[in-house]
This record gives C-alpha cells, structure tokens and sequence, in this order.
C-alpha cells in the first residue's frame, strides 16, 4: 500500500468519523426545536398554527403523509444516511403537488 493511499484512507476515515459524530448530534437533538406541531385528522387533513394546509396548486385540503429522509452526500456515500434529518411530505390527493414540513405529523387531533 503507498503512502498516497494511506493518507487518502485515513481522510476519509476522519470525514466519515466527523460525518457521524455530526449525524448522531442531530439525531440525539431532534424534538427539541420549538416548531408549531403539525396535526393531522387521521382523513387526509392538516393543520399547522390553527390554519388548515391547503395546496397551493389547487386550493383543496386532502393529503397524503409520509415522513422522508433528507440525504446527505457524505452520509450517504458512508452509508449513514439514516442518520441524516427527516421531514414530512404532503402530497395531494388531487393534483399531487408536494408540500414540505420539518416536523412530524401529530395525529393526536
Ligand atoms: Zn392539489
């Protein structure tokens, strides 16, 4: 093995190292920011700060939700992307127009 290639295999295992060390942060932090929940009715509806979401394409009010991984490069390349940060998609039931959240849906309504 050259020397070459060892440097190159130990930056990459101090990117990798930082990548989850940085990945777990966030991981561990989640929940703590202070964002006005996201409700959902358990039929397709959603609020978020007393105003239900409406599509922006066609003024309806019926979603579909699901929760997304928001891939990072580095994490993904090392394989760690479940550790990146996720946010909830809304996608109409109507025209399919997609509509992004930070927070998780609070199906509690
Ligand atoms: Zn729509």
């Amino acid at each position: 093995m050259s020397e070459f290639t060892v440097i190159v295999v130990i930056v990459l295992l101090v990117l990798g190292g930082i990548a989850v060390g940085v990945g777990v942060v966030r991981a561990l932090g989640r929940g703590t920011e202070a964002l006005p929940p996201l409700t959902g009715d358990g039929n397709g509806h959603f609020e978020l700060v007393g105003k239900p979401v409406v599509c922006q394409h066609c003024g309806r009010q019926e979603f579909r939700a699901r929760r997304v991984l928001l891939n990072t490069w580095l994490m993904s390349l090392l394989r760690f992307d479940w550790l990146d940060s996720n946010a909830t998609l809304l996608s109409c039931r109507h025209c399919g127009a997609l509509h992004w959240f930070t927070q998780p849906v609070d199906e509690r309504r």
